[in-house]
């Protein structure tokens, strides 16, 4: 199936091609003619599925088809509502790719910055405004956006709303828009209080479903160090020095864990930022920048901060620490191997963090991998032995690392009594 059989119009097939997509991905396929159609729609799909496209393309042709003429001040005709800044910032620039032979004119809204230049951008005329709740009450409140003419409302991550603590700001942004209008829902989850919030919002939704949240892709391999907490550190850049990591995106348990880590890898010679809340958005986005042109090889960021980041051909996922909702990992995981590519997931586990992995492997349904440390105790690199974490399509990879970090020998394929290296 291409995007041609889709029933998309030229400006937008142009600029799909032009972004160097040629198969739409399963919900691309699923969405796109029912959203066209001017459907509702339930997307339950996790990120790395294509899903922003999914929603992003049929609803810049819809609002390209129906355009009366230049966007006119205070008359915003689309919102997509997203938790996250990076989320929005990455949405936004999807919207700009697809959009750009549409005329179509876009803004995106957040707040821990000025308001001026958004409020500017506004009274200039926007038709898409793609925006996280906060900044966007705050607008409405000061009488600057008004939600009145939306045709087209979607609200994104809606899950990740809720565990944000957002899901109130979002149901009275809802209370702002016309009863007449679309309804796209994208969650990767969907506990009792989203599908409660869907049944109320929804108006005949088609349901499309891929990928549950708890499999994780196929296409991207998974190891498991046990490790001892003190020894995660060399473990890390042990790992960095001697596989060939082209991006690495490490995920740590809190802010400060994230702040430790970069300094380790500084001070190990690896380029690397931290991205968490704690750090101005400017801050944030110089991160990201650097990470995306590949001056700085490691990002290391919490959960919040990570979610939604989009880097294309991300390699290797590293969890420095398990998380304790067992979904975060299937998240986390997902950041790499997307859009048909291969990635590797590396996840330390230390003592305290065996209950995290129970949860996990019970969510996932099947042991992660072992890493055998002791194919790189044993052998140096370039002994004859496969490069350690390089993909291999059946996604058990050797992991390893050199005698270095201290590392026994682990127990096979998550069986038996884990041993945590030591020096
Ligand atoms: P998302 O799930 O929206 O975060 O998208 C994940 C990644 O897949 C992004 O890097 C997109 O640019 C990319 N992508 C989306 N649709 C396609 C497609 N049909 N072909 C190739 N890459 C895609």
């Amino acid at each position: 199936m291409s995007f041609e059989s889709l029933n998309l119009t030229e400006p937008i097939i142009k600029a799909i091609r032009e972004k160097g997509y040629t198969t739409p991905t399963p919900i691309q396929l699923r969405a796109i003619p029912e959203i066209l159609q001017e459907r509702d729609l339930l997307g339950c799909a996790q990120t790395g599925t294509g899903k922003t496209a999914a929603f992003a393309i049929p609803m810049l042709q819809l609002l390209h088809a129906r355009a009366k003429g230049p966007a006119r001040a205070g008359h915003l005709r689309a919102l997509i509502l997203t938790p996250t800044r990076e989320l929005a910032i990455q949405i936004e620039e999807n919207i700009q790719a697809y959009g750009k032979y549409t005329g179509l004119r876009h803004l995106v809204i957040f707040g821990g910055v000025s308001q001026v230049p958004q409020v500017d951008s506004l009274r200039r005329g926007i038709d898409l405004l793609v925006a996280t709740p906060g900044r966007l009450l705050d607008l409405i409140s000061q009488r600057l956006i008004s939600l009145s003419d939306i045709e087209i409302f979607v609200l994104d991550e809606a899950d990740r709303m809720l565990d944000m603590g957002f899901v109130h700001d979002v149901k009275k942004i809802i209370t702002k828009l016309p009863h007449i209008r679309q309804t796209l829902f994208f969650s990767a989850t969907m506990p009792l209080e989203i599908q409660k919030l869907a049944d109320t919002i929804l108006r005949n939704p088609v349901q499309v479903e891929v990928t549950p949240v708890s499999s994780t892709a196929d296409t991207v391999g998974q190891s498991l160090y046990f490790v001892e907490k003190n020894n995660k550190r060399v473990l890390l850049t042990n790992l960095l020095k001697e596989h060939a990591i082209e991006t690495c995106l490490v995920f740590t348990r809190t802010k400060h864990g994230a702040d430790k880590v970069v300094k380790d890898l500084l001070r190990a010679g690896i380029t690397a930022e931290a991205i968490h809340g704690n750090k101005s958005q400017n801050a944030r986005q110089r991160a990201l920048s650097s990470f995306k042109a590949r001056t700085t090889r490691v990002l290391v960021a919490t959960d919040i901060a990570a979610r939604g980041i989009d880097i294309d051909e991300l390699t290797h996922v590293i969890n420095y620490d398990l998380p304790n909702i067992p979904e975060t990992y299937v998240h986390r995981i997902g950041r790499t191997g997307r859009a048909g590519n291969e990635g590797m997931a590396f996840s330390f586990c230390d003592a305290e963090e065996m209950p995290y992995l129970k949860d996990i492997h019970k969510l996932i349904g099947k042991p992660i991998p072992v890493a055998d440390h002791s194919l790189h105790v044993n052998h140096a690199p370039g002994s004859g032995n496969a490069a350690p974490g390089a993909p291999q399509r059946n996604g058990s990879r050797q992991g390893g690392t050199s005698s270095q970090g201290g590392f026994r020998r682990s127990p096979q394929q998550g069986g038996g009594r884990p041993q945590f290296s030591r020096h």
